[in-house]
C-alpha cells in the first residue's frame, strides 16, 4: 500500500487530511492517466472540471469565491502533490489557475479581484502569468517589453515566451518595463484580456511533456490605466511575492511525480521475477528503494515545513520555499530515473507511467527559477541572516 503517513505530520491539520482523502477519491473517479493529441482542449476541459469539483476555490481568497481567507499554501501543495501523482496535465491546469491569479489576489484592486477571481475559482476564466522574454529568463530584471504612458493608458510593445496557457488563456498577468528606475526597479504588472487588440500568439511551443505554451507578441497594444496591477514600479516585487507562494507548490508537484514513481517501482519489484526470487529480494534493488524513500520523505518535510512557516507562522519563507523547490525537483528526477531503471526496457516504453513521469519532471528544475537560481536565493538569505 502506498505510504500516506505524511498526512499525520504536525505541519498539517484535519482540514488537510480531509482534503487529501476527498481529492484522492475525486482523482480516481475523474482523471484519465494518458492524454490524447489535443492538449489545448484537454487542458480547457480539466480547468472546467477542476472548477466544477470545487478544487480551484483553493486558488483564491474566500471573499472572492475561495475557501480560505488567505491562500493556504499547505492545501495548494497537497492538491498539487495528489494531482501530479494522478495526472501531470491536471496538476498543470490547477497550478496555472493559482499562479495566474496570485498577483491579483495579493495586489489587485477590489474591482480587479471581483472581475477575475470568482471566474478563476469556477474554472470559467483561464489564467496565465507572463514574465519570461526571449532575452530575459532567469534574469527577470533584464526584461525589455515596454509599457509607455499614452492616451490615458499604456502602449505595450515587446514579447513574452514560454508562457503556459498561452493560446488558451482568457487573460494574462503581464510584467513590463515602465521605466521608474533601472533593472528590477522599473517594472510594473498589468492584467491583459486575451482578446485585446495588439496581442498576438506568435508561436506555439512544443515541449517534451505537452501542455499549452506560447510566445506572445505585443505590437502597440493599448491598455487602459485600470489595467495596472499593484503600484507602478513594483512589478518585480509583485512577481517575486507571487512566486514565493507557488515555488513551494512546484516542489509539491515534483513530490507527487516522485511518489508515483516510487509506488510504481515498488509494485514492479514485488512482482518481477529475477533468478530464483523477485526483483524486490535483491539487495541492490533494496538500496535503490531506500534512496528513493529518503528523497521522497526529505522532500515532503521541506515542502510542508515551507508551507507551514508561511501559513501558520506568517513568515516570509523565500529561503525555505527555495530549499523545498530545489531539493524536491532535483531529487524527484533521481527517484524517477531509478524507477525507470527498475522497470528495465519497459521503463522507456510509451504508455508506461514511469516513462511519462521521466518526461514530466524535467521542466520543473527550470521554471519558476532554475535550480541554480534557488541556490543563489538560499545562500543569499543565509549570508544575510548570518551577518545580522
Ligand atoms: C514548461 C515551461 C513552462 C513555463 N511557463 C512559464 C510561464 O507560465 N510564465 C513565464 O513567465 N515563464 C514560463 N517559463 C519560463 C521559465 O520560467 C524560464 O525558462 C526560466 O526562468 C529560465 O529562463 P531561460 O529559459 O531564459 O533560461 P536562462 O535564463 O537562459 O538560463 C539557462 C540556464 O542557466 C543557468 N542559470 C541561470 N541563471 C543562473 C545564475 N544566476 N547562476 C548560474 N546559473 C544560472 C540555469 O541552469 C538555467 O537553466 C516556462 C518554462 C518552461 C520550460
Amino acid at each position: 500500500m502506498p505510504d500516506r503517513s505524511f498526512l499525520d505530520w504536525p505541519f498539517l491539520d484535519d482540514s488537510h487530511r480531509k482534503l487529501g482523502e476527498e481529492l484522492e477519491l475525486w482523482c480516481e473517479a475523474e482523471l484519465a492517466e494518458e492524454h490524447g493529441e489535443d492538449v489545448d482542449a484537454e487542458c480547457v476541459a480539466l480547468v472546467r472540471k477542476l472548477g466544477q469539483g470545487g478544487w480551484l476555490r483553493y486558488c483564491v481568497p474566500a471573499a472572492f469565491g475561495g475557501l480560505h481567507e488567505t491562500l493556504d499554501v499547505r492545501s495548494l501543495a497537497l492538491i498539487r502533490e495528489i494531482l501530479a501523482r494522478h495526472s501531470g496535465l491536471a496538476d498543470f491546469a490547477f497550478a496555472m489557475q493559482g499562479l495566474g491569479s496570485g498577483t491579483i489576489t495579493l495586489f489587485g484592486t477590489d474591482q480587479q479581484k471581483h472581475t477575475y477571481l470568482p471566474a478563476v475559482a469556477k474554472g470559467k476564466k483561464i489564467a496565465a502569468f507572463a514574465l519570461t522574454e526571449p532575452r530575459s529568463g532567469s534574469d527577470v530584471a533584464a526584461m525589455e517589453t515596454s509599457a509607455v504612458e499614452a492616451a490615458g493608458g499604456y502602449r505595450i510593445d515587446g514579447s513574452k515566451t514560454y508562457i503556459s496557457n498561452g493560446g488558451i488563456a482568457d487573460y494574462y498577468v503581464l510584467f513590463a518595463r515602465t521605466g521608474e528606475g533601472q533593472g528590477h526597479r522599473g517594472i510594473s504588472a498589468f492584467i491583459v484580456d486575451a482578446d485585446t487588440d495588439g496581442l498576438l500568439i506568435s508561436e506555439r511551443i512544443q515541449v517534451m511533456a505537452p501542455h499549452p505554451l506560447a510566445t506572445l507578441k505585443f505590437d502597440g497594444m493599448k491598455l487602459n490605466s485600470d489595467a495596472l496591477l499593484g503600484e507602478r514600479g513594483q512589478g518585480f516585487a509583485a512577481a517575486m511575492a507571487t512566486l514565493d507562494i507557488f515555488r513551494t507548490t512546484v516542489g509539491a508537484a515534483a513530490l507527487g511525480f516522485a511518489r508515483r514513481a516510487l509506488d510504481e517501482a515498488t509494485s514492479r519489484a514485488l512482482n518481477r521475477r529475477l533468478g530464483d526470487g523477485l526483483l524486490s529480494d535483491n539487495p541492490i534493488t533494496q538500496s535503490k528503494l531506500a534512496e528513493m524513500i529518503l528523497d521522497v520523505d526529505s522532500s515532503a518535510l521541506l515542502i510542508y515545513r515551507a508551507a507551514w512557516l508561511r501559513d501558520v507562522q506568517g513568515q516570509r519563507n523565500s529561503r525555505e520555499a527555495a530549499l523545498a523547490k530545489l531539493h524536491a525537483t532535483d531529487s524527484a528526477q533521481k527517484v524517477i530515473d531509478k524507477a525507470v531503471q527498475l522497470f528495465g526496457g519497459l521503463g522507456v516504453t510509451h504508455g508506461v507511467a514511469v516513462e511519462r513521469l521521466y518526461r514530466e519532471i524535467r521542466a520543473l528544475r527550470i521554471y519558476e527559477g532554475a535550480s541554480e537560481v534557488q541556490k543563489i536565493v538560499i545562500a543569499r538569505n543565509h549570508l544575510a541572516a548570518f551577518a545580522e
